[in-house]
């Protein structure tokens, strides 16, 4: 249905997709249903919050943690009434978290955010003596991790994101794919990418709310108390639209939809006219999704590879096109809300060829979006992703159950660095779920066929084993038995001995890492995935953020209720 016109004709309108199955779904229910805390509003400013939340931030920071008393700082600044002493109170307090953190240049910004904010000058003295000691704490900087936060290698001339020791070319049947040039070592950061689409979903003090960028100056909304930006994004266009607006109390249900609503809107803020957008989208669509990309430079060619993003197969049964119309439908009603949305798409025609672009949106974000930094949700107990974000990159890669590669974020960036050596001329391959790698075959093939209908051919799937005196070998493996001892009886959890522990991966993989895969190297990958997705965390104990185990898919408990009342409107 996605894209059919009415008929053949050139300027023939897209078939209504709301008019499914003869329109006796009931779209209006499912939508009063989604929308159920429409009435709470974000513009919601408080002094009194916002000394709690310092208060809170105190506690933490008194305590020793001080990425949760930066965080609260921060949301103390979004709950700050404007011209309130709580801003520059908070700036101040948070400059002292960024001095504990060795973030040197952040705690400068800080400060001088609060002297603009107007610190009171009783207390200037500490303020004072802060930027001192960070000054001098400069000079004695130590070079920090760096994994992940740049390339390993310059970057290539027409893909900016992505090291000049790869490049992109279709495999065997045909398919795109990312081959190395040259040999590539363990470890290495090949691509990094800023995601087409990002959306933060809950704990707004923690990262940008455009970029996602974190341990950063963010600066609060002056009227809402949930976006905060970085330095980059506080002349952002997208906010604007955005403030203000909210579909669900619920973190999950809400940015499923609203990070829809946002892709719309920055599609839309691209183009000057409703049919330069179409013309662009319906080229976008026709052409060859395996034809080689020229650059990803701009921000029109990202978005013309996010349009080619493969959608998920398993989605085409009737249960998921209602519900993915649902929440298109959802998501129409709320763009129409914005008054220039709602005049620049007037016209019947128009309004058909949005719920095909909402619809194509959704669908290509929850197949392709990167959900990170779990937390546990205070209301329902249940892991709940912090934000999620949708690059290109990652679809060019290709699945195999012995990965050479992970995908991870890291300040906003979507990061992929190498877990495996890759020889010349090798494709670049990833685990679509990470942590598929840890499950047997059969379990394997039966998590891939129903999430995406995939059949695994990959080298593990179908080729050679590893023979039994190899795996010995690698049993008696000095390093092999460093990792063991470790994972049995941990020493100590410090950032030496994660370090200590990363080290011995790399050496046991650099020599291992291109044999035929067996438990023992996979287990290894294993134990560098999550050395690699944990290294945030380095500098600080963050006792909010675990890492979820398992992560399927963007459907919520809450959607799935949704579906099931599709169903029945459907039904009966
Ligand atoms: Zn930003
Ligand atoms: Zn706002
Ligand atoms: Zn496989």
């Amino acid at each position: 249905m996605l894209w059919k016109k009415e008929t053949s004709k050139n300027n023939a309108m897209y078939v209504d997709l709301y008019a499914l199955n003869g329109g006796r779904v009931n779209f209006n229910e499912v939508d009063s249903y989604v929308r159920r805390d429409e009435s709470s509003s974000t513009l919601n400013k408080n002094d009194a919050v916002s000394l709690q939340k310092r208060k809170q931030g105190n506690e933490y920071f008194s305590e020793g943690n001080w990425t949760d008393a930066m965080e609260m700082y921060s949301e103390s600044l979004c709950y700050a009434e404007n011209g309130s002493k709580n801003i520059s109170l908070a700036y101040a307090n948070r400059s002292a978290c960024f001095l504990k953190m060795k973030l040197y240049n952040e705690c400068l910004v800080d400060i001088e955010l609060a002297k603009k904010a107007g610190y009171p000058a009783d207390l200037m003295p500490n303020l004072d003596q802060r930027k001192e000691e960070c000054l001098e704490a400069i000079k004695k900087v130590a070079p920090s991790m760096k994994l992940g936060s740049e390339l390993s290698f310059e970057s290539d001339e027409h893909f900016p994101c992505m090291a000049n020791v790869l490049k992109i070319d279709q495999d065997a049947e045909g398919n795109l794919g990312i081959f190395a040039k040259k040999d590539i070592d363990v470890g290495q950061t090949i691509v990094v990418e800023k995601a087409f689409m990002t959306y933060l979903h809950t704990q707004y003090g923690s990262k940008c709310n455009i970029c996602l960028k974190d341990q950063t100056n963010l600066v609060a909304c002056k009227k809402c108390t949930v976006a905060m930006f970085c330095g980059e994004c506080q002349s952002n266009s997208l906010h604007e639209y955005e403030c203000g607006l909210r579909c669900s109390n619920d973190s999950q249900t809400n940015s499923v939809i609203m990070q829809t609503v946002r892709s719309c809107l920055l599609a839309i803020d691209m183009f000057s006219s409703v049919e330069d957008l179409m013309n662009f989208v319906e080229q976008a669509i026709k052409s060859d999704r395996n034809q080689i990309p020229t650059t990803l430079s701009g921000v029109k060619s990202q978005y013309a590879a996010f349009l080619k993003l493969p959608m998920n197969p398993a989605d085409q049964n009737l249960i998921d096109v209602i519900a993915s119309t649902a929440i298109a439908f959802t998501i129409q009603k709320i763009l129409l809300e914005i008054p220039k949305i709602n005049s620049t798409f007037k016209l019947k025609k128009y309004r058909r060829f949005l719920m095909h672009l909402i619809t194509h949106h959704y669908r290509a974000m929850k197949m392709n979006s990167l959900e990170s930094g779990w937390i546990v949700d205070e209301g329902n107990g249940e892991y709940v992703a912090l934000a999620s974000q949708t690059g290109v990159m990652k679809c060019y890669l290709k699945h195999s159950c012995a990965p050479n590669v992970v995908v991870t974020d890291l300040h906003g960036n979507i990061v992929i660095i190498t877990v495996r050596p890759v020889k010349k001329g090798q494709q670049i391959m990833h685990s679509i779920y990470t942590d598929l790698v840890k499950f047997p075959k059969d379990e394997r093939h039966r998590i891939l066929w129903n999430f995406c209908r995939m059949t695994c051919k990959c080298a593990r799937c179908e080729g050679d084993t590893a023979p039994f005196k190899l795996r010995k070998e690698m049993c008696s493996n000095p390093n092999f038995q460093y990792i063991v001892k470790q994972l049995i009886a941990p020493a100590r959890n410090d950032d030496e001995a994660k370090q200590k522990m990363m080290d011995n991966c790399k050496r046991f993989l650099r020599k291992y890492g291109l044999k035929p895969w067996c438990e023992e190297l996979g287990m290894v990958v294993q134990v560098y995935f999550e050395l690699i997705n944990h290294r945030q965390e380095y500098n600080q104990e963050n006792k909010h953020v675990e890492k979820k185990s398992f992560n399927m898919s963007l459907l919520t408990g809450l959607l799935i209720t949704l579906l099931l009342l599709a169903i029945s409107c459907y039904y009966f």
